[in-house]
């Protein structure tokens, strides 16, 4: 039945699995042992770094989308913090590495029936780059951000120590302050975080609206209530593909599925919102349905016509191999001198997650189709779990907001200045009470940035757990002063 639906070359195949059972605690101990060698060593690697010395971890992956060269700053071998340690079913909790990417925690837990509260959508992104940088994913209107089910976290200070920062202990400051602190106050060598359980499959319903105000209507109604036509919902998010066309897309776990999909050989995921009302989709492929396409981001690269992509080796359709091969453009400046050639206009990135209170998330999405214009846009709800702001992004509790999503670039005309959209969205978000994350670039004034990002609080953590200011503060590390002319 389902199988007629889908009509694609998805490799749709009929499913069902019996549901997982709980395995035993899968607790290492030589794990525990080689991380203890590890933090030791790289303790001894961080003293060792001459005073006044620039500092960066040495990683192979990112997903920050702030390209500037590494200068002569030292990097931090933490490949060795890389590897999930334990999983402990009976508990619900995973101890993992703060360099683990998602993918390999992923498939450790799954393995066990349960998965991460909240999975951010790329597969390198790291649990210690989403805590210390933000991350947010479809169970966040249920589960709020990647860091709040973080129960404990071990940390290399910026002054050089080892510290076990939780939310009931001594570092419990070091412990709410490092979300959003970007690797300024301290990098996270080890973290325990809370799990979930799922079910083998995902049903999606993607509904489409003609206008706003009913779409996210729609979706704070599913948010606050939780089930949609009487099915409990798990997951939701949405895609904008113009002001008449928005889709909001319900996530069910189910036992059973009639045939599942397959977005990572010829179909694509971000198409079939628009194509079919009702999917099925492995746990797994629903986590990475994102990952293959970066959105849709891989048809810059020529992915959405059929014969690139049927060149295009499976293996290297993944956001880290398009990322990097952004980041090669930017170095070379490739785009940028085609663009010149063809006489076209100069183009400015726009690539920022925002945060905007579900009650003006409407009148945000208006200013944004009239003064930026760019489409697709991706919408997650989220609410705290927390009862109390967390200092460095201080979103109100109970609050239900909506992250608009945007990865693209905007001609600019004659007398902008590179900058000028990304401050138009700046003040836009502002204005409407919002938030915007700091991965990408950022051009508030100090005097905003610290305002809008609590830098009292910062400044006392700062001074706490890095005194002599080895590391940089978030502030030099985040923004972009000033608007520049494009050369
Ligand atoms: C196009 C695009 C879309 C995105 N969409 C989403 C999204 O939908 N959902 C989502 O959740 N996120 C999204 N992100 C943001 C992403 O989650 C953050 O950029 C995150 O910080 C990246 O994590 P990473 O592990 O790749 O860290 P990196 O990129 O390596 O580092 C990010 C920052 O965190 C610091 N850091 C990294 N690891 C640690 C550590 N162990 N301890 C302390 N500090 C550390 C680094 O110093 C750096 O400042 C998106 C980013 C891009 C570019």
């Amino acid at each position: 039945m389902y199988g007629a639906i889908v009509g694609e070359p998805s490799g749709a195949s009929s499913a069902s699995t019996p549901a997982p059972t709980p395995a035993p605690v899968a607790l290492d101990r030589d794990a525990y042992a080689a991380h203890a060698r590890s933090v030791q060593a790289l303790r001894a690697a961080y003293a060792a770094v001459p005073a006044g010395q620039g500092i960066r971890l040495a990683k192979r992956t990112s997903n920050l989308f702030r390209f500037r060269p590494a200068g002569d700053a030292w990097g931090l071998d933490v490949s060795a913090f890389d590897r999930v340690l334990a999983v402990n079913p009976g508990e619900r909790t995973a101890d993992v590495g703060g360099m683990t990417t998602y993918e390999s925690l992923v498939d450790a837990t799954l393995a066990h029936g349960l998965m991460p509260s909240v999975v951010p959508q790329l597969k390198t992104i790291t649990l210690g780059g989403a805590v210390a940088g933000l991350g947010i994913e479809s169970s966040s209107f249920r589960h709020g951000l990647p860091h709040e089910s973080v129960l404990e976290m071990e940390v290399l200070t910026g002054d050089g120590r080892v510290v076990v920062a939780r939310p009931d202990n001594d570092d419990t400051a070091l412990f709410h302050g490092i979300p959003n602190s970007y690797g300024t106050l301290g990098y996270i060598l080890r973290l325990t975080i809370g799990l979930v359980p799922v079910r083998p499959y995902v049903r999606l319903r993607h509904l489409r609206f003609a206008a706003a105000d009913e779409c996210f209507a729609a979706m704070e109604a599913v948010c606050t209530g939780g089930t949609y036509d009487g099915e409990p919902v798990d997951f939701v998010d949405g895609t904008v593909f113009g002001r008449d066309e928005l889709y909001l897309t319900l996530g069910t776990f189910v036992d059973q599925a009639p045939a599942v999909s397959d977005y990572t050989g010829m179909a694509i995921y971000y198409r079939s919102i628009r194509e079919r009302p009702v999917d099925h989709l492995t746990v797994r492929d629903y986590l990475w349905r994102w990952d293959t396409d970066w959105f849709w981001c891989s048809r810059a690269f020529g992915l959405g016509h059929p014969l690139v992509r049927r060149l295009w080796p499976r293996r290297y359709r993944r956001s880290d191999v398009y990322r990097r091969l952004v980041a090669l453009d930017r170095r070379l400046s490739l785009s940028a001198r085609i663009a010149r050639l063809r006489g076209l206009p100069r183009e400015e990135a726009v690539i920022q997650d925002v945060e905007v209170p579900m009650a003006r998330a409407a009148k945000f999405l208006d200013f944004f189709h009239r003064d930026i214009g760019i489409s697709p846009v991706w919408l997650c709800p989220l609410r705290l779990r927390a009862s109390r702001p967390w200092p460095l992004y201080p979103l109100e509790p109970a609050e239900l907001y909506v992250n608009v999503g945007f990865w693209s670039s905007v001609p600019l005309h004659s007398g902008q200045l590179d900058g000028f959209h990304n401050r138009l969205i700046e003040d836009a978000v502002i204005a409407i009470g919002g938030h915007k994350s700091l991965y990408s670039t950022v051009y508030f004034s100090a005097e905003e940035f610290w305002r809008h990002y609590n830098g009292d609080a910062y400044g006392e953590v700062k001074r706490t757990y890095d005194r002599d200011g080895r590391l940089p503060d978030l502030y030099h590390k985040c923004v972009r002063t000033g608007l520049t002319e494009l050369t």
